[in-house]
Parts: structure tokens; C-alpha cells; sequence
């Protein structure tokens, strides 16, 4: 007898925010339907997780009678299909699971029902009652007034929050549910912007036509220092809201953003939405729901922001596309600025990246004719571009104990005397990178790191800059026990602001680091006091660097123009050029003319060779010309595999047995293993090996054969780095 075959249960596949391998399938119960992009519940080891139906076809692996049913297809905007096939872009590109990739994505609580903010209103009974003074003021903030939050009364009626809670147990105030508020007002691309010079207008014309087209491409924007790049781009981002889509633009990093912010608004009317991974999470929550139903039109965030599930993406900008801030070194490895250009392809959208000193990457794109570039050659409004000089320290070199060198102390002076503000640049953190005995040779090392500790002195401790240990100064040698015999070697921004107090009492000083400038507040301040001529001398670290523009600062002095070059890095000329240069860029921005002075030891250095004579084109050359022969990127392919493990034997033994497992092919290349310079980080013994190929081989079919051949026990973990850009 036969029996009629039991109809095939309708199933789904539901990608999971974590590392496995591929989907889950799921069964669809009966009055649901979930579509692809769906955020689900579904039930995994008897708890209820939260996923996304993938496009994947649910396949028949698991017998029907096995499949568990979805929970609920949650009340959520849904994952768009151009982000979907992003993360899975993402994930095959940088060897991460899709659902480490997804993760990233649904790092927000958005599910979670907006709970309306909790304000207070002034109740009956306290009308007509005798108040103490402090809740007298509370009371008259809020007679006749709307509702207020307890933070905002406190502020308000100059109270503590004590007061309004203990008026509130008094019963003499009423809570009342505030309506959730957006973040962010609607911006209008029809708000007067600025008269765009000849150069400036034809840029913009061309990005406006490249947005309007709605089709993918690529633009390199390259304009000096101050010639007005944001204005044009700006331009760009009107026509893509005028289109009825979405704009994103990636920065660096947020946080020092303040005058971006305010160029924005004053070309827009008001402030875009922000995306980073400091927001709170009620901010955090509403504004990952307005991209999603595309009431934000414009978002400006750090990398996390390609995840955003923008309906509709219209133009992706990556702005100082060059910086290497661009890369995530942790979790999923990949770099922004490549995955904007997919994110826009996946969304037919123009890419547009923009900077005073190109990457090596994205000329090379313009040279092989993927890029389209526009240039603007001149400064806006007039300004000149900065007379740059070399200071011979083998010549001219500093007074013993000191750092900065005659020529260059004579400068400031100068700067200072016309009334004009001087920057002195160094990119190290703290009063000195490394603290020795003068004794027995000691050097303070971080006890879970290859790497020295550097003295902070205003906290009187010395810490590392790697995993954040932290001592207080020893007051002997914790090796022979001398007393007073540990000295600071070196320079840090601490110890050249000593210097400078000594020099120029009279001078008032701003510290630019990351550890005197603690978030975008502090920093946007900072930026506030110098435009105001609060601050006539300025030290800092690279955060000085960042597209900042001070009209009234005429001199940049570099304390160690020879920093970066010191290391086996394949982009270390490429990277000093851009952050020397870009530095460079924040002098004589208005109409006073900037110096800029370079202290080094090899004035005959390319480097400073091109610093001086301002050819960045022909450096740039010159450089892709030295990588071409070796087939370095971006004439070859690199991937790194960072082995660590708890002991240094079994680091070594997983490195080996990679070394041994290494793949051997036409245009294959691989080096290693060996001791990463970072040979301990964080009481992590690590190897590294490096995977070299010609631009036309696929490095990841490679990268998961080999990986598949090595055992890696539980203690060690093997990190996959595709296109690194740090090789520590
Ligand atoms: P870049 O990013 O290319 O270094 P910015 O965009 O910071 O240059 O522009 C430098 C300064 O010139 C800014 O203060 C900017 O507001 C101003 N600016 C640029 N273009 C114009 C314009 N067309 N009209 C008025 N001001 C402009
Ligand atoms: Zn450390």
C-alpha cells in the first residue's frame, strides 16, 4: 500500500550573528512568512537567538522531521539585499564567517521596543505649597512649561538629581512619557552653500553627474590642503538626497570631526546623523532605525557605518581616503576604504574618495583606468601653499637635554612675535618612549609586551602603549637597585611641552594627544580656543594631522621628521610622506603665508626630498616603481597569518607546521614564519607568515587550502590578515 507522500515542510536558511561556519535551516510554521532580510528569533541549544533569513537555498541536509520552527519574524526593518550580499562579500574577501561579518551589522539592540523617555511635570499638590529654595527653582522651570528629564531640570534649575527624585517621592512631581525624539533634523540640500571657484564648481558638476547617473563608479578627488575638497563633496551629497537617496560618509576618525560637523550644518541647515561605536545606545538604537526606513538621509560615521542597512545608498565617500585609521585590526580584518568601493558597487552608487595625498592603492586604480580623478591644484581663496625646509640636525642640532634645534627655536619666536600661532608636531604620546638605568643599563620594559614602557610624567607612571600596563615610576632600579639612576630617553609631546614652557614662558600652550583631548567634546574645544586666538603655541601628536584648518597658524615645526621611517614596513616613505605633508597642510591656510621646518638627520632622503620640493606626483612614482619589480601592493597580492599561543613552543610549533603546509605555486610566494617584531603582546606569543602572489592570483582559495591542512590546538589561534597594513 502506498501511502501519500507527507508534503515537504517549508523551510528557511537563517544566518546567525556568530562564528559558524554557514545558515541554520529553520522550519516555517504555519501563518508565517518570513522573506529574505527578515530578523528572526529562532531557537538554538534551548535559547531563543535573533538571526536573519539569508538567501541561501535552504537545503535538504537536515530531515525535515529534525528542522526546528522559527520563533517570530520580528517587527524590525529588514536586512536590505545590497547589505546582505555585502557581508557576504565581506566575509568570502577577509576569510571571517558571515555571521562574524552579520554580527557587526546587528551590533545594535534595534530590536529592543523604544521605551519613551521618563519626564516630569510639576503635580497639583505642589502648586500653592511653601518649597525650599532648590525646589522652588525646579518648580518655576517647569510651571507652565513642557515636561523635562531629571538630567535636564537638574541642569535647568541649577539642582542635584537628588532634589528632583526626592520631589518626586514627595509626590510633587508627575511623571509623564517624553515622545522619542530623532537625533537628527532632516537635512536640506537646498540651503545656500558657498560660490564654488572655476575648479571646485567643475569637480562638483562631475560628481553631481556621477551621482545622478545611479550607476557605480569611482572618483579620486585629490585637491592640496585647503583647496575646499569638503565644499565639493558636499555638493555630491545635495544631489543625492535631491535624488531620494541615501549619502554615507566615512571619516577617519569621529571624534575629531567637531569642524566637519559644523561645515556641514552650515552648508545643510543641520547636523547628519553620526554612526560610531561610542554612541549611546538609545542614540545608537533610533538612529540605526532611521537609516533603515531612510529617515536619515546622510550618515557620517567611522567604518562600522558600511553596515548601516541603508534601503536605498546613493554615494559612499571615504574622506582622507590615505589614512590607515581606515583599517579594523580586530574581529573581522578589513580595510573601509576597499569595502566602501564594494559597498557602493553592491548598491549601484558612486564611490568617492577623497585626499590631499593619495594612497599608493588608489592611484594605481586611476593609472589602470578603474578610477576616474579630478584634481584640484590650488588652495582656496587665494591662500599659497606652505614654503617647506629641511633643519639639518647633523648642522644645527638642539642644546644638550633639549629637542628642538636653534633654527627651529628662532622660528617660533618669530611666528609668536607677529602675533601668529606655531605648531610643533610630534607623533609620540607621553614624556619619553623609553626610561633606562644609567647604572646597570636597565630598560623598563611592559611585563606582557616586546616593548618598552613610556613615561607619562604627569601621572607619574610609566605605561604600555600596547596592552595599557601601567606602574608607577620606580624610585630604584628594579634591577640593580641604584637610586636615581632611572633617565627618560627621548622625546614624547609631554617633554617637548617642557621644553617649549622653558622657551616660551609667555606663550599660552595646547597639548593635541589622545590622552589631553579625551573625546569629540574636549577636542572640538581645543579646535574652538585656537580659532578664537586663545592659544598661540600648539603640540601635538598625529591627531594635529587631521584635516584641521586654524587660519591664524603660519608655522609648523616637525620635531622628528625621521620617526616613521625607521622599520621594515613596506609603506613606511609612503606613510611619512602623507602624514608629514598632511601636517604640513594645516600652514597658511588664510591669507598669511606658512612655513613649515622638517628637524632630521638625512636631509637627502627622498622623503624629505619630496616634502621640500612639494612633487608628491613624483615620489608617488618613483615609489610604484620600487614596488613593482617584487610585486609588492598594489602591484601583488599580501596576506599575513598571525599564529598566537600561550607559550612560545606551541607558537612555534603551529608556525611550523603552517611553514610546512605553505602553499607552492607560479607567483606564490611565502615568508616566514618568524617572530612577529611584536614577539609578545599581551602574554601571547606570536609568529607571523606572509603570503605574497601576483596581482592575478586569488589569495583566498589559497589561504583556506593551506589552513585546512594545520591543526590549530585550542590554545593557539591563527589570525588572517588580507592586504595588512600593520605589520607588528
Ligand atoms: P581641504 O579639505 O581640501 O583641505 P577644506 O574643505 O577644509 O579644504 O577648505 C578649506 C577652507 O576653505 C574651509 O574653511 C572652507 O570652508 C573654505 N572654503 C572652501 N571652498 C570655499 C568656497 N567655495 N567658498 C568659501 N569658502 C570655501
Ligand atoms: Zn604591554
Amino acid at each position: 500500500m502506498l501511502l501519500p507522500a507527507a508534503p515537504a515542510r517549508k523551510r528557511v536558511a537563517v544566518l546567525l550573528p556568530r562564528p559558524f561556519q554557514g545558515t541554520f535551516d529553520y522550519a516555517v510554521p504555519n501563518g508565517l512568512d518570513p522573506q529574505p532580510g527578515d530578523v528572526v528569533l529562532v531557537p538554538l541549544n534551548r535559547r531563543e537567538e535573533v538571526g536573519v533569513v539569508w538567501d541561501a537555498p535552504a537545503g535538504p541536509s537536515v530531515a525535515d522531521a529534525k528542522l526546528k520552527p522559527v520563533t517570530a519574524v520580528l517587527d524590525t526593518a529588514p536586512i536590505p539585499s545590497a547589505l546582505r550580499r555585502f557581508i557576504d562579500w565581506v566575509a568570502g574577501y577577509t576569510l571571517a564567517t558571515p555571521g562574524e561579518v552579520l554580527a557587526m551589522a546587528l551590533r545594535v539592540n534595534a530590536l529592543q521596543p523604544e521605551t519613551p523617555a521618563a519626564g516630569w511635570r510639576i503635580a497639583d499638590a505642589a502648586k500653592g505649597k511653601p518649597l525650599t529654595e532648590a525646589r522652588a527653582r525646579v518648580s518655576a522651570l517647569l510651571a507652565g512649561g513642557a515636561p523635562q528629564t531629571t538630567t535636564a531640570i537638574a541642569r535647568g534649575a541649577s539642582v542635584s538629581a537628588g532634589v528632583v527624585r526626592g520631589m518626586a517621592q514627595a509626590g510633587l512631581l508627575t511623571p509623564v512619557a517624553l515622545p522619542a525624539r530623532a537625533p537628527f533634523a532632516t537635512p536640506d540640500p537646498t540651503h545656500p552653500g558657498p560660490v564654488l571657484s572655476g575648479a571646485q564648481a567643475t569637480a562638483s558638476e562631475t560628481l553631481r553627474g556621477a551621482v545622478a547617473s545611479r550607476r557605480f563608479s569611482v572618483t579620486l578627488l585629490d585637491g592640496v590642503t585647503g583647496s575646499g575638497k569638503t565644499e565639493v563633496y558636499l555638493e555630491a551629497i545635495a544631489e543625492c538626497m535631491e535624488q531620494g537617496r541615501q549619502a554615507l560618509v566615512l571619516l577617519p576618525e569621529i571624534a575629531l570631526s567637531s569642524q566637519w560637523l559644523e561645515r556641514f550644518e552650515a552648508r545643510f541647515g543641520v547636523a547628519p546623523a553620526v554612526w560610531h561605536s561610542d554612541l549611546a545606545s538609545r542614540i545608537r538604537r533610533i538612529t540605526w532605525r532611521a537609516v533603515a526606513d531612510g529617515a536619515a538621509p546622510v550618515v557620517v560615521g567611522a567604518r562600522s557605518a558600511l553596515f548601516l542597512p541603508f534601503p536605498d545608498l546613493g554615494l559612499v565617500i571615504v574622506d582622507e581616503e590615505h589614512e590607515t585609521a581606515f583599517k579594523q585590526e580586530d574581529g573581522v580584518v578589513y580595510h573601509a576604504r576597499d569595502m566602501a568601493v564594494v559597498r557602493a558597487r553592491l548598491a549601484e552608487a558612486p564611490a568617492v574618495l577623497v585626499s590631499a595625498t593619495p594612497s599608493l592603492e588608489t592611484l594605481a586604480n586611476v593609472e589602470a583606468g578603474r578610477y576616474r580623478r579630478m584634481t584640484l591644484a590650488t588652495r582656496h581663496g587665494g591662500a599659497t601653499l606652505p614654503t617647506v625646509a629641511a633643519i639639518d640636525l647633523r648642522i644645527t642640532p638642539p642644546e644638550r637635554g633639549r629637542f628642538l634645534s636653534p633654527p627651529l627655536v628662532t622660528a617660533v619666536q618669530d611666528t609668536l612675535a607677529r602675533g601668529e600661532q606655531a605648531m610643533l608636531f610630534l607623533n609620540r604620546r607621553g614624556y619619553a618612549p623609553l626610561t633606562l638605568c644609567r647604572a646597570c643599563g636597565h630598560r623598563m620594559q611592559c611585563p606582557n609586551c616586546t616593548a618598552w614602557l613610556v613615561e607619562h610624567r604627569a601621572r607619574r607612571v610609566l605605561t604600555c602603549h600596547h596592552c595599557a600596563h601601567t606602574e608607577p615610576i620606580p624610585p630604584l632600579c628594579p634591577h640593580c637597585s641604584a637610586e636615581n639612576s632611572l633617565v627618560p630617553i627621548g622625546p614624547g609631546v609631554e617633554r617637548i611641552t617642557e621644553e617649549v614652557a622653558a622657551v616660551f614662558p609667555d606663550a599660552r600652550r595646547l597639548v593635541m594627544a589622545s590622552d589631553t583631548l579625551p573625546g569629540p567634546h574636549a577636542a572640538a574645544e581645543a579646535a574652538h580656543a585656537i580659532e578664537r586666538r586663545e592659544v598661540d603655541l600648539i603640540i601635538g601628536t598625529q591627531i594635529v594631522a587631521k584635516g584641521w584648518h586654524f587660519p591664524h597658524l603660519t608655522l609648523v615645526g616637525v620635531v622628528d621628521a625621521d620617526l616613521g621611517l625607521s622599520g621594515g614596513d613596506l609603506r613606511a616613505a609612503e606613510r611619512t610622506v602623507q602624514l608629514l605633508h598632511q601636517v604640513a597642510g594645516r600652514a597658511g591656510r588664510a591669507e598669511a603665508p606658512g612655513t613649515v621646518l622638517l628637524q632630521t638627520f638625512s636631509p637627502e632622503h627622498p622623503v624629505m626630498q619630496a616634502l621640500v620640493g612639494g612633487d608628491l606626483q613624483a615620489f608617488m612614482t618613483a615609489e610604484a616603481e620600487g614596488r613593482k619589480p617584487g610585486h609588492w601592493p598594489p602591484y601583488g597580492r599580501l596576506a599575513a597569518l598571525i599564529v598566537s599561543a600561550d607559550t612560545a613552543q606551541v607558537a612555534d610549533e603551529v608556525a611550523r607546521d603552517l611553514g610546512h603546509a605553505a602553499p607552492r605555486a607560479e607567483g606564490v610566494l611565502v615568508l616566514g614564519p618568524a617572530p612577529a617584531p611584536l614577539a609578545i603582546l599581551r602574554g601571547r606569543h606570536r609568529r607571523r607568515l606572509l603570503l605574497k602572489t601576483r596581482r592575478d592570483v586569488a589569495v583566498q582559495p589559497l589561504l583556506r587550502a593551506w589552513l585546512d591542512q594545520v591543526r590549530v590546538p585550542g590554545s593557539a589561534r591563527v589570525d588572517v590578515d588580507v592586504d595588512p597594513v600593520s605589520f607588528l
